[in-house]
């Protein structure tokens, strides 16, 4: 995944930089897309230029969480931009998660110019935080749970 997000920064600094027509013109060979069947910058450009943000439908369904079991029908998996799937996929999900990230967005539509540019800057803190977050933990579960035996000698 951090992959992608690199990926995904690519796309955005050569949007930013007018340079997206060099990705655009780029015979797509990636590992990425190939091997971790992910979204690589070729196909992560359309939601860069658009500033839509990332479809579930470009990533496997493997690598969403709670996601449908893998079966054959998925071999022929593509990616793609089909904002249907996206909406279809958000509603089968049960999570509290998904839910109250769900409840966040609808309350943030709700309002209207200042307001709602105030809840966006504070929904990407807080997604940043929650990220930070989700790092820490990745680290805390790296430690060692006791300290390992004295070498005899
Ligand atoms: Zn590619």
């Amino acid at each position: 995944m951090e992959k992608v997000a690199k990926d995904w920064e690519t796309c955005k600094q050569a949007v930013s930089s007018g340079t997206s027509e060099d990705i655009a013109n780029e015979q797509c060979s990636c590992e990425l897309l190939l091997r971790f069947s992910l979204p690589c910058k070729h196909h992560l450009l359309q939601a860069a230029q658009t500033g839509q943000s990332l479809p579930v439908s470009l990533f496997h369904p493997r690598w969403r969480p709670n996601g449908p079991p893998i079966t054959k029908s998925f071999t022929t998996w593509k990616l793609s931009y089909g904002i249907s799937t996206e909406i279809a996929y958000d509603s089968r999900r049960a999570s509290d998660i998904t839910s109250s990230t769900l409840q966040a967005r609808l309350a943030g539509d709700a309002l209207t110019a200042l307001a709602k540019a105030r809840f966006e800057s504070q929904l990407i803190k807080t997604n940043r935080a929650l990220v930070d977050y989700a790092g820490q933990l990745a680290q805390d579960d790296l430690l060692p749970t006791r300290l390992p035996e004295k070498i005899q000698k």
